[in-house]
């Protein structure tokens, strides 16, 4: 087992990093917040006072921080220069492709390694070891990577270079919160039109219309298997993540020139749910502000 440094212990590096240490990692732990290193303590973890400590000796360095600039920040700032050169570093932040890449070249001018390793699944997953994490790096990065995300996940898979990891969650989420949208209004329109919902759904989950919105996730209360709906859309996937996401996407598709029309209306159609102080709501909540009627 090895000496593992984690970085961001929030709600999923908590989860993430009590894995490691479950799986008999020796894991030297940092986050801003007291109350997260409290936690990670008592999941096993030893709590350090700041990034560069949880470095010391460390044979990975697992990072999940909110968004690129920490990333950066916390790279640049402690890692870069305290972790041994041996070391895996492994990002699992969900960030931008433009700044995963320039931190990545930034490691490699160090002499260090590093991968893009962000997640899918939710808090759930990370707390129950069953995340999924798509890797961008140089294949003997990814193999040394593996292991260690393998200890919190379920589904490791190698993207490709640098930035691919973050390219194909990115791509991933655009395609689900445009799916999550289409199987809402295909629900609100099958309402108006009188159809039962639960007899639209049995029809549609075993046809062309099927999607992992439908049948994995349905937005709809009562109808499918259990899903956040049944739980007045709380917890799971929030939509403020869903906003963030569809933004790097949009952000992505800007840069290389791609024409991305459903992600666009998407991400706007998020963004108005975020603004009607919908943003902590799980996304698939979106169905109501597209005119779900209660009662079905
Ligand atoms: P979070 O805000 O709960 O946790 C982030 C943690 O990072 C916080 O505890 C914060 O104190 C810490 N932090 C920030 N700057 C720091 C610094 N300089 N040094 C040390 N710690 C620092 O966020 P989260 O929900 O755990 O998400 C983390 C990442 O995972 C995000 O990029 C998010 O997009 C992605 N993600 C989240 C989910 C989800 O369902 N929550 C799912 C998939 C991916």
């Amino acid at each position: 087992m090895a000496r593992v440094a984690f970085i961001g212990l929030g709600n999923m590096g908590g989860g993430m990093a009590a894995n490691l240490a479950k799986n008999g990692h020796d894991v030297r732990a940092f986050d801003l917040s007291e109350d997260a290193l409290a936690r990670a303590k008592e999941a096993g973890c030893l709590a350090v006072e700041n990034a560069a400590e949880a470095c010391d000796g460390a044979e990975a360095v697992v990072t999940m921080l909110p968004a690129g600039r920490h990333v950066e920040d916390v790279y640049t700032g402690a890692i870069f220069d305290a972790a041994p050169k041996s070391a895996i570093l492994i990002d699992c932040s969900t960030i931008d492709v433009e700044t995963a890449r320039r931190v990545a070249e930034a490691a490699s001018q160090k002499g260090l390694t590093m991968v893009d390793a962000p997640v899918s699944g939710g808090i759930a997953a990370a707390a129950g070891g069953t995340l999924t994490f798509m890797v961008g790096g140089a294949e003997d990065a990814f193999r040394r990577a593996e292991p260690f995300l393998a200890d919190m996940g379920k589904a490791v898979i190698h993207a490709g270079g640098a930035g691919a990891g973050q390219a194909a969650k990115i791509c991933n989420n655009m395609l689900l919160g445009a799916t999550m949208v289409a199987t809402g209004e295909a629900f609100v329109l099958a309402q108006k039109l009188g159809l039962d919902l639960q007899r639209f759904y049995d029809i549609a989950s075993v046809s062309s219309g099927q999607s992992w919105s439908m049948t994995s996730y349905c937005p709809v209360p009562g109808v499918g298997p259990e899903t956040p709906a049944d739980r007045d859309w709380q917890g799971g996937f929030a939509a403020a993540l869903m906003l963030k996401d569809l933004r790097l996407a949009m952000d992505a598709a800007a840069s290389v020139g791609a024409d991305t029309p459903m992600g666009a209306r998407a991400a706007e159609l998020y963004q108005r749910f975020s603004d009607n102080g919908e943003a902590g709501r799980d996304f698939s909540g979106i169905i109501r502000m597209l005119g779900l009627a209660d009662g079905d």
